[in-house]
């Protein structure tokens, strides 16, 4: 239910407006967002790194179909890149790809994140590309992939509900790929996803064991105890 809320508030640009101005709203996105603009964003980022904490800056919404949102879109992210410089915080950023105009065309889509990529690899400044809808999965890898190849500061995030994610996995390890292992925060069928808690909670075990072992700096990202636990014991 929460996760359903959270998507329709994602994608529907009124609620978002909603959502920032309205107190009750914001005290509830506040245990998901840290800040909606980018000095607020920097303020907390702070306050994490003086507790020895990294921070990921991601500039919301998804599923533009305007180039020139798309271009914005971009452009937001570039800025967000100059100030972690300019502010000497520890943080990275992530993107979306659909975002950045992958429904709009690909070309768009891969021009927006080329620029964003020459930015952050200048610092260095890691950039994450988010992982959405199981639509997007295969692009998103071969888009990770290929960008990788150019630009070292370049990872993605593997769901551990979709079958396919043990073999994306090993490809990004073979390739020495940076990835961000989450549960996955998108309603997805029966025929490509598990939709038990324990069997992906089981899968998200297995590939961190994976990650742990073999990847390139993975991110453990989940706010399940048991799973926080078992990586702590694994390394
Ligand atoms: C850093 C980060 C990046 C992410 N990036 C992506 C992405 O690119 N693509 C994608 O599909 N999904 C992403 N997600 C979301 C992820 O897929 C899950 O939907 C979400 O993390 C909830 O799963 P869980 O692992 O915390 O475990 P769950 O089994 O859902 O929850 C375990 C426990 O944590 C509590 N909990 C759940 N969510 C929160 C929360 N937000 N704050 C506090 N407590 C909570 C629950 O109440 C429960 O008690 C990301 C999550 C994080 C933390």
């Amino acid at each position: 239910m929460l996760k359903d809320t959270l998507l329709y508030l994602a994608r529907n640009q009124q609620l978002q407006n909603f959502t920032v101005q309205n107190g009750a709203a914001r005290r509830i996105a506040r245990r998901f967002v840290a800040g909606e603009a980018l000095n607020e964003a920097v303020e907390a980022t702070r306050v994490l790194n003086r507790r020895g904490i990294q921070a990921a800056l991601d500039h919301l919404g998804e599923n533009v179909t305007d180039e020139k949102e798309a271009r914005a879109a971009a452009n937001a992210y570039i800025a967000a890149i100059d100030l972690i410089k300019q502010s000497s915080i520890d943080a990275n950023i992530s993107v979306k790809l659909t975002a950045l105009g992958l429904d709009i065309s690909q070309n768009l889509c891969e021009e927006n994140l080329h620029a964003i990529l020459g930015r952050a690899n200048s610092y260095p400044i890691f950039v994450c590309v988010d992982m959405e809808g199981s639509d997007y999965t295969e692009k998103t890898i071969d888009i990770t992939l290929r960008m990788h190849q150019k630009f070292e500061h370049v990872g993605t995030v593997i769901q551990s509900y979709l079958y396919r994610s043990k073999k994306d996995v090993e490809q990004l390890i073979t390739n020495g790929v940076r990835v961000r292992l989450v549960k996955g925060a998108y309603k997805e069928p029966h025929p490509i996803a598990y939709q038990s808690k324990s069997d992906v909670d089981y899968n998200y075990m297995l590939l961190m064991k994976m990650l742990l072992a073999r990847g390139n700096f993975p991110a453990i990202a989940s706010h399940d105890q048991a799973i926080l636990d078992a990586a702590r014991k694994f390394v």
